[in-house]
């Protein structure tokens, strides 16, 4: 910055901007590269009955299955795909993957295990895409639509709410539905939260971390679950790293519960080893 002021300050400013912009546009190229060879899979991780211990659903999490640097994170590359309009080609290998993956499993007699698909801001404020990809998928797949529900973040639904009924509505009649993810970190209107037709609200990492130390915590995550029951919702604790963790859930009545205490995200293969060992009822520790 201090170049600003300096003689030729401005110049050097440009070529700064020129090699981001460039660095930018070479990560995207690289994207649809990746998108075209179809890189981009889910990973699994299961969402426990908090009373039985058994598998009740599980999320989708992408992962970039990179030929030469391995795996890549979403943190990394989700928002450049936001930025570069490339999120939905993502999306649509997630949803094809997570569907055929579903199928797989009920075949092998695992059930119809109920699967959630982050979606991002941007797929939400586009509805008419998102149900067309959607409709695409399932159709293409043979899935049911009912194993298939959204996570959407409070900001997504909350920057225009109005709006995101109707969506959330049309996905429902489509037999989609909707959980909001992350919730206590972004901004709900609890006019609006109260009018949503969705299932779910999971509740941020966040306030788990610390539940069992931090009283503050302790509290907003009671209250959360306890508003969740008052508008007939179902609440998911994420980020459960410990047995403490788990019974203070338990007590407080969460009724679903993620974390790397039951498993980490894994590929598809290692989930169906977990699946034809029966679950986890014994609460045994992966990984
Ligand atoms: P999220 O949907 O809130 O997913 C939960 C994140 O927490 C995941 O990180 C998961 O690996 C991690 N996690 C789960 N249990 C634990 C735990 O016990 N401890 C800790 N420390 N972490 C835990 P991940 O896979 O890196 O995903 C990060 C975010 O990227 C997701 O947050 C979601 O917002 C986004 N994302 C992931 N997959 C997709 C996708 O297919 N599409 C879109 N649009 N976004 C995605
Ligand atoms: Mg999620
Ligand atoms: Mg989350
Ligand atoms: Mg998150």
């Amino acid at each position: 910055r201090a170049h600003l002021t300096s003689p030729g300050g401005y110049r050097f400013y440009v070529e700064e901007m020129n090699t981001r912009a460039l660095r930018v546009l070479a990560y995207e190229n690289r994207l649809r590269k990746a998108i075209l060879r179809k890189e981009f899979i889910p990973f699994f991780q299961p969402l426990i009955d908090v009373k039985t211990g058994e598998i009740a659903a599980m999320e989708a999490l992408v992962r970039w299955r990179h030929p030469r640097l391995g795996l890549v994170w979403p943190g990394e590359f989700i928002p450049v795909a936001e930025e570069a309009g490339l999120i939905g080609d993502i999306c649509h290998q997630v949803l094809y993957e997570t569907c055929m993956t579903a199928k797989r499993w009920m075949e092998a007699g695992y059930g119809a295990i109920p699967m959630a698909v982050n979606i991002s801001w941007r797929q939400f404020a586009q509805p008419e895409r998102l149900l067309q990809l959607m409709s695409d998928v399932l159709k293409e797949t043979g899935t049911p639509p009912e194993l298939i529900e959204l996570e959407l973040t409070e900001s997504s639904v909350m920057e225009e709410p109005d709006s995101a009924i109707r969506t959330l509505n049309d996905l429902r009649e489509f037999g989609v539905m909707a959980s909001i993810d992350d919730f206590g970190t972004g901004y709900s209107s609890l006019s609006y939260l109260k009018r949503l037709p969705i299932s779910k609200l999971k509740i941020d990492r966040a306030f788990i971390n610390e539940v069992t130390h931090n009283e503050r915590d302790a509290a907003i995550v009671d209250a959360i679950i306890r508003l969740a029951q008052a508008l007939g919702l179902k609440t998911v604790a994420e980020g459960i790293e410990t047995q403490e963790q788990f019974e203070f859930l338990k007590e407080k009545g969460c009724d679903l519960g993620q974390g790397f205490l039951f498993s980490r995200p894994v590929p598809a293969e290692d989930m169906e080893k977990i699946l034809q060992e029966g679950g986890f009822s014994d609460f045994r520790v992966l990984q």
